[in-house]
């Protein structure tokens, strides 16, 4: 059980809240997070009265389990049930009526490759551009990204675009670096368990992208995501990217149920990885088309020049006319669900 405190309760309050806990034969933790204090119950002996707790001062709520209350963001889903939109840079967004799209190499391989990738991309309707300087690679031997240089090419590739730069962070120490550079942050699959970092991109401003570990259930995905906003950041966008199965054919099995079962339970935009998702270029414009189907607020696509030459994951990367061809064959898509591209 967790009882939230309102914002601005005093240690007094929370102190009578401990006190009260103790009476009913409970011991408790104090966590204080830059949403706001929350008593954690730890262990309880008897019968915890939870009207009693409701009932004491400065108490917000009280809830079963620790889940992510912010994230579900009861209140405004109440009010209506809407998504917040986050923004995509400066002249885009995800979680309006237009979809945002973000495409790039999987890697930043050098400034030419990117420029000419960043037009195409542009050209063809897309408002964000992706593109990894540090990169989780499953083997040390893979390329591990360009580092800061990287970055600088991605901002040059913003300047001469418009694009917004949505860009990975791995260490808790990069953080700053990267939110110097990138309009988004992207926290990846493999980091979605990194608390800490997690933590530090709440800490920051910039908006978080996080991608679903392959093995996460929904709930502890939410909950990674619920680490950022306690920290202070509501601007966070959630990605599936595809999860681990017994399945060979794709490289990951696109759960793409878990759209809106988001929706239902928060009110955070969806963006929809299908390149990782099933890892195979050909059933990225298949499954991009139902991500729009089924409410998906984004997608985020690989691309490259010369796929067969791209210094990481190029089996899932779109050539640049593969990528304007699925731009324009997601429009009766777009027009279907009420959605601009
Ligand atoms: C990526 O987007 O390049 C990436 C590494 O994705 P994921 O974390 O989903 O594997
Ligand atoms: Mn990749």
């Amino acid at each position: 059980m967790i009882v939230v405190m309102k914002p601005g309760c005093t240690a007094e309050h929370v102190a009578r809240v401990e006190a009260l806990l103790s009476s009913m034969g409970a011991e408790s933790c104090v966590l204080d997070r830059a949403c706001g204090k929350v008593v954690e119950v730890l262990a309880a002996n008897g019968h915890v009265d939870r009207e009693a707790l409701a009932a004491a001062e400065m108490v917000d709520r009280v809830l079963d389990r620790a889940e992510p209350f912010l994230v579900a963001d009861n209140s405004s889903s109440q009010s209506g049930g809407s998504t917040r939109e986050v923004p995509l840079g400066s002249q885009a967004s995800i979680g309006g009526r237009r979809l945002g799209v973000i495409a790039g190499p999987c890697s930043v391989e050098s400034e030419r490759h990117l420029l000419e990738i960043a037009a195409a991309v542009k050209e063809a309707g897309a408002s964000g551009l992706r593109g990894g300087a540090f990169k989780p690679r499953t083997s040390p031997y893979s390329f591990q990204g360009l580092g800061e240089p990287g970055l600088e090419m991605l901002a040059r590739a913003r300047e001469e675009t418009g694009l917004a730069i949505v860009t990975e962070v791995m260490r808790c120490e990069h953080v700053e670096l990267v939110a110097r550079y990138a309009d988004v942050l992207q926290v990846g699959s493999r980091n979605m368990h990194h608390t800490h970092l997690l933590a530090a991109c709440g800490r920051q401003s910039k908006p978080v992208l996080l991608k679903r570990a392959w093995c996460a259930t929904l709930e502890e995905f939410l909950l990674a995501a619920e680490y950022v906003v306690a920290e202070g950041n509501p601007n966070v966008m959630l990605c599936e990217r595809g999860i681990r199965t017994h399945e060979t054919y794709v490289r990951n099995t696109l759960a793409l149920a878990v759209v809106p079962e988001i929706k239902r339970r928060s009110t955070l935009p969806v963006v929809v990885d299908p390149s990782h998702g099933t890892g195979v270029s050909h059933l990225v414009a298949p499954m991009s088309n139902a991500a729009l189907a089924c409410g998906a607020d984004g997608l985020l696509i690989e691309v490259h020049q010369c796929p067969q030459k791209a210094w990481s994951d190029g089996e899932q990367s779109l050539s640049l006319d593969q990528f304007s061809a699925l731009m324009e064959g997601l429009q009766p898509f777009a027009d279907a669900c009420q959605r601009e591209l």
